[in-house]
């Protein structure tokens, strides 16, 4: 062995201590990421372990020892509640607690009945149960990434197996009361591969959390926040470089005198009108069609793979569905109504193009009285 078993020890420490403090830093910055501030306590609790670990390998202590494996145990228990974190998106505290303490009960108890030997085999056996579980919680969720996912999933199993020679040759060599902090090749083959995995696994997690980060962030700038459905600049991100393919529709919608709805009933009415219309556009739209709120009170549907009937029919119910319930306000009844254009292409159509198309339909919809659908050279009158 290059390193002897401090100087490994003290290698492990000084991992957990930079990518605690690495991750209570990305914690501070991104606060909604509660997984950053478990996985750094975890690492922390760990952290603990390597110092009392560190003692007891220098002076024999049962205490010192039941509490490093429990701090350890703890610490894994921790580590895994912060992974289910991860992937439900969710804190975990009631279950981190469930399992870490009666798991560093379990483990710390043997040493103080004298039962050194059998506290190392339990310490690592729970160590590797807890490493195994938490690898197979960033299996459950692989679907997010899975290519570095797998990469952690292989990291922690790695590191899970890793502590199970420590415990094998505990058990092989049938002494329960060792007398001593264990040392042997598995004890360094273990903090070698822990030291490996521990700064493989961080990078990776900092590296997910970011590439989580960056979605959310474009979630956020393609995402209406009145009405929850994608605006403008999702269409155009989406098929504004390149051209629709053929058999697409465009419907544009533009609610019929919503200013007047505003200066009558007042902006928050306008506003509950405007997430009526919403549902009514969500509930006519199929899975793959891509609804979008242009601005102000106009909105779009883009049916793809449409037909010129299917269309015009998905505007039909949402017009309809629209104008069938008066809303209710504290000003009395309010009805509703909208004028959509619709332009359908069979063959392939700039977005821009198609939006000009649609809009000529809809200015004639206007023109002709409202509350009606217009199809290019189409109409339908309510
Ligand atoms: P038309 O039938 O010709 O479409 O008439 P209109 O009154 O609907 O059209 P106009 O463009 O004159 O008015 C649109 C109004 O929509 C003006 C603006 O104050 C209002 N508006 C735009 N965005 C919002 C919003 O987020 N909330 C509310 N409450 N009103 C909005
Ligand atoms: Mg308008
Ligand atoms: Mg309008």
């Amino acid at each position: 062995m290059l390193l002897d078993y401090n100087s490994l020890l003290l290698a492990v420490g000084l991992s957990a201590v930079g990518l605690c403090m690495t991750f209570f830093a990305a914690w501070l910055s991104s606060r909604a990421e509660r997984f950053m501030l478990t996985w750094s306590l975890g690492l922390l609790l760990v952290v603990g372990n390597i110092l009392a670990f560190s003692s007891y390998n220098q002076v024999y202590n049962p205490f010192v020892g039941a509490l490093a494996f429990a701090l350890l145990v703890f610490g894994l228990a921790v580590i895994f509640g912060a992974a289910r974190e991860f992937r439900l998106r969710r804190p975990r505290g009631q279950m981190i607690l469930s399992i870490g303490i009666p798991g560093a009960v379990f483990v710390a108890l043997p040493f103080a009945l004298g039962l050194d030997g059998l506290g190392v085999i339990i310490g690592n056996l729970l160590a590797a149960l807890l490493l195994g579980a938490t690898a197979i919680e960033y299996w459950a969720g692989r679907k997010e990434a899975p290519l570095p996912i797998f990469a952690v999933v292989l990291l922690y199993a790695v590191c899970a197996l890793s502590f199970l020679p420590c415990a094998a040759l505990v058990i092989l060599a049938g002494n329960l009361s060792i007398g001593a902090a264990p040392s042997n090749w598995a004890e360094d083959l273990n903090l070698t591969i822990c030291i490996i995995t521990l700064t493989g696994i961080g990078a990776l997690s900092l590296s997910l959390n970011q590439s989580r980060l960056t979605q959310r962030h474009r979630h956020e700038a393609e995402t209406d926040v009145l009405t929850g459905l994608l605006n403008r600049r999702a269409m155009f991100d989406r098929y504004g470089s390149s051209m629709l393919p053929a058999n697409v529709a465009m419907i544009l919608f533009d609610l019929d005198d919503f200013k007047s709805i505003n200066d009558r009933f007042g902006h928050a009415v306008g506003d509950a009108v405007l997430r009526k219309f919403t549902a009514a556009l969500r509930s006519a739209a199929g899975p793959d069609d891509l609804a979008v709120r242009m601005g102000g009170e106009e909105f779009a549907l883009l049916v793809l793979e449409a037909s010129t009937e299917g269309a015009l029919k998905s505007a039909e119910a949402v017009r309809l569905a629209f104008e069938a319930e008066a809303m209710l306000t504290d000003a009395g009844l309010l009805q509703t109504t909208v004028s959509a254009g619709l332009c359908f292409s069979d063959a392939p159509i700039a977005l821009e193009e198609s939006l000009r198309r649609a809009d000529s339909a809809l200015y004639r919809a206007k023109r002709d009285g409202r509350n009606r659908v217009v199809a290019c050279n189409l109409r339908l009158v309510a």
